[in-house]
């Protein structure tokens, strides 16, 4: 019995839509989830997700261990009370952010510096299982070993090895660790770079396991996108279909229309609200460079087809002028604008899944965002 079982209302090729059942409820795919960094998605509070629709944040456990700590956050009632959200919360490992610490990597685990005090920390699939057990997570993700790409292949083969091992040694003790596995899904990684072949492996390795859904880990990373699509097409044939498939760091709108043409469910990324910190605007025509001077008098909405609350309200060239003299409450109305867009890609999606019209929507997303 797995924690999560995926309910498909309606497929296409092999594009599908429908829901993800948890212990705390369930949540519609294809799915976007924001980026809670640090226990918010940055310039936003939860009652901004409530407004925008969320079903599903991340957060990441690498940054919650360093600050304020977990034991801090289980005192303060968990991750949901602690940032005072009631949908779900699915953590990482801490694993993707370590690794950019050039940690040094053994069989047991991983062990780096912290970015704060300078003290050595250690992090092992045990420790990542019962970290995420402690914030409180609806969703824990096993501790795996990521590789830069493009990696030597001997690299590669080494990652797919420790991931596995770290993977069962994660499902052994999150059975025994976690109160009420029921209620705290654990899901694997498949790794194995953009070569076909150790995805497979890597996929049936960690699907013999048993786990209550899959991540796929390690693209994005500045691969080619083909080599990215046909390292998906070669893993999700081998995963359960009964059972959610996460993609990890993809959240530019032809990469999302992509993926979920091969069959997957959920996303996450930061880009979309770092780009909006940065003034470049997700459209229904593609993108928008708001620090444009073109824009100075401009009295009309981001998108005039966007129903957000910040495209309801303000122009383009108020909205340009916060962000020119810095104002705070520009991160927060562009950011929720970005997310606005791209929750709107996943509801349009969704839709031409069940109407039967995937491959039209998906010409017409690589139409509008091609470069
Ligand atoms: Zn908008």
């Amino acid at each position: 019995m797995t924690a999560t079982r995926v309910a498909v209302v309606a497929s296409d090729g092999s594009a599908r839509t429908g829901r993800v059942h948890t212990g705390r409820g369930s949540y519609r795919i294809p799915a976007f989830m924001p980026v809670g960094t640090r226990g918010a998605v940055k310039a936003l509070d939860s009652a901004d997700l409530d407004g925008l629709g969320v079903e599903v944040v991340l957060a990441n456990t690498y940054h919650l261990m360093l600050r304020p700590g977990v034991e801090e956050i289980a005192a303060l009632g968990g991750i949901h009370r602690f940032t005072g959200w009631s949908g779900h919360a699915l953590t990482d490992s801490g694993g993707y952010q370590v690794h950019s610490l050039h940690p040094v990597v053994d069989d047991d685990g991983v062990e780096f510096t912290s970015v704060y005090d300078g003290a050595k920390l250690h992090l092992t699939p045990e420790g990542a299982v019962e970290a995420q057990g402690r914030i409180g997570a609806d969703i824990q993700m096993v501790l795996d070993v990521c590789t830069t790409l493009p990696a030597e292949p001997g690299a590669l083969r080494q990652a797919v090895e420790r991931t596995a091992v770290w993977a069962g040694r994660a499902r052994r003790h999150h059975r025994t660790f976690v109160d009420r596995p029921e209620g705290q899904a654990l899901f694997g990684i498949v790794q194995g770079g953009t070569d076909p072949v150790l995805r497979v492996e890597s996929a049936r390795r960690t699907v013999e396991i048993g786990f209550d859904g899959y991540g796929i880990g390690g693209l994005s990373v500045g691969e080619p996108r083909e080599a990215m699509l046909e390292a998906l097409a070669a893993t999700v044939p081998e995963l359960p279909p009964d059972l959610p498939r996460y993609l990890m760091g993809v959240g530019d709108p032809v990469g999302l229309v992509e993926a979920i043409g091969l069959g997957i469910d959920q996303f996450d990324c930061v880009a979309p609200t770092r780009m909006a910190r940065h003034g470049s605007i997700l459209t229904g025509r593609g993108r928008l460079n708001l620090r444009n001077a073109a824009h100075t008098r401009d009295d009309t909405p981001l998108d005039e087809s966007c129903g957000c609350s910040t495209c309801l309200r303000w122009s383009k060239g108020y909205l340009r002028h916060l962000l020119l003299v810095g104002e705070p409450t520009a991160w927060r109305l562009l950011s929720i604008h970005n997310l606005a867009q791209l929750l709107l890609l996943m509801e349009q999606a969704r839709s031409a899944i069940a109407a039967g019209r995937f491959e039209s929507f998906r010409s017409r997303v690589a139409a509008v965002w091609a470069p």
